[in-house]
């Protein structure tokens, strides 16, 4: 959903032993709706930012884990490097990777923040490609006290000054990357985050509005409620697009080569439109054309890659997930099959989910209807999704 020059990339450091979280597996290898939790963080990205190279940086002893996350992590451009003792090392680290190919922006996450929606992305790109870095904060709604060693209180700060801070956080790259290699030569204490880096190096780093739903998995009751996706919807969409002059079709944002094209507002892509319907119908969230009215300018030409990450990331913002993609194209040509395994992968790709999950189906109408005499195409599509269950429902 960006349309900044700048080249982003994204830094997860997933390196943590995770100490509160209890024995066993590290919480972010743990099962959230059927994936790895780094892997659902992993797709929070990448449907924010779907072109940024994606640097994890993880503990020496999970390469096996993590190789099971890369598994879930299809279309991505994904790298790992080892991580160290602490956070702001393991951080370091993988500046150090990055500054192979450095990009102007760089934004560090928590690999345990499944949540963080596209919009909360582009506040802090936004941010700080103005002011050069910029973090999400919240507000503080309990009062803090600062106590002793024995527990007593010593004081009561002021809550209006104070912010509760998130991931993820946006660096100008050569200034955080300046702002560590500073304090790694210099210092051996760690800090929790790399605003505070910055802010140690002598740079101000603003705070955009952070995102209540974007939570740190800390405690194995955390992801309990997080994977507690009881409640399963289904959602149709039904599309229709007329052949025009052209020499190709997208279809699942595939290219194919084609004696006519689609005419449409957009890029005309039948089969991503019924499964954007379908989607927010699932969620019971209107439909496209009440998301991108067709006589808005700016939707002119627009992949309709664009609409299904819409739709997407309001399935992401309610905590849901995506259990499976269904769809059927009717056209008497072109020919689907030579061309459905690329779609389903691409689909897959963009959805984040595994091939498995996507279906694709295709018949003629017989020469019968406007499919049959060859006018246009239609697509039909379903789609289920898992959301969390509350007392209220069935
Ligand atoms: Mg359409």
């Amino acid at each position: 959903m960006q349309d900044t020059p700048s080249r982003i990339a994204l830094l997860i450091v997933a390196a943590g032993r995770g100490a509160r979280f209890g024995e066993g597996v590290p919480k972010q290898y743990r099962n959230l709706g059927g994936a790895p939790l780094l892997a659902v963080t992993l797709r929070a990205c990448h449907a924010a930012l779907p072109d940024a190279a994606i640097v994890v940086v993880i503990n020496a002893s999970d390469k096996a884990l993590f190789q099971n996350v890369a598994d879930h992590a299809a279309g991505m451009n994904l790298s790992a490097v080892t991580g160290g003792a602490t956070r702001q090392e393991s951080v370091w680290l993988g500046l150090q990777a990055l500054q192979r190919h450095p990009p102007d922006l760089v934004l560090i996450h928590d690999g345990v923040r499944p949540f963080a929606t596209p919009e909360l992305f582009s506040r802090v790109i936004n941010a700080a490609s103005a002011t050069g870095s910029a973090i999400p904060g919240l507000p503080l709604t309990d009062t803090i006290k600062q106590i002793d060693a024995a527990g007593m209180i010593t004081g009561s700060p002021d809550r209006a000054r104070l912010m509760r801070v998130q991931t993820p956080q946006a660096f100008a790259f050569a200034q955080i990357f300046a702002a560590h290699a500073r304090l790694a030569a210099t210092a051996s204490f760690d800090l929790t985050d790399d605003a505070a880096v910055m802010a140690a190096a002598g740079y101000d780093v603003a705070v955009v509005a952070g995102d209540s739903a974007n939570v740190k998995v800390t405690f194995p009751e955390d992801l309990q409620v997080t994977s507690n996706l009881t409640d399963t919807r289904t959602g149709q969409g039904f599309d229709v697009h007329a052949f025009g002059p052209g020499d190709h079709v997208m279809l699942g944002g595939v290219r194919i080569p084609h004696h006519a094209g689609l005419v449409g507002h957009s890029d005309a892509d039948v089969l991503l439109h019924a499964l954007t319907d379908a989607l927010y119908g699932a969620l019971a969230d209107g439909d496209i054309g009440q998301h991108f009215p067709p006589h808005d300018p700016q939707w002119r030409g627009q992949a309709s890659s664009l609409f299904f990450r819409h739709a997407l990331a309001r399935l992401a913002a309610r905590h849901g997930r995506l259990a499976h993609l269904d769809a059927t194209l009717i056209c008497e040509t072109p020919k689907i099959g030579p061309h459905a395994q690329a779609i389903r992968e691409n689909i897959a790709a963009l959805a984040g989910i595994s091939l498995d999950r996507v279906a694709l189906k295709a018949t003629t109408s017989e020469r019968l209807g406007f499919t049959g005499r060859g006018e246009g195409m239609a697509a039909m599509a379903i789609a289920t999704i898992r959301l969390p269950g509350s007392n209220d429902d069935v």
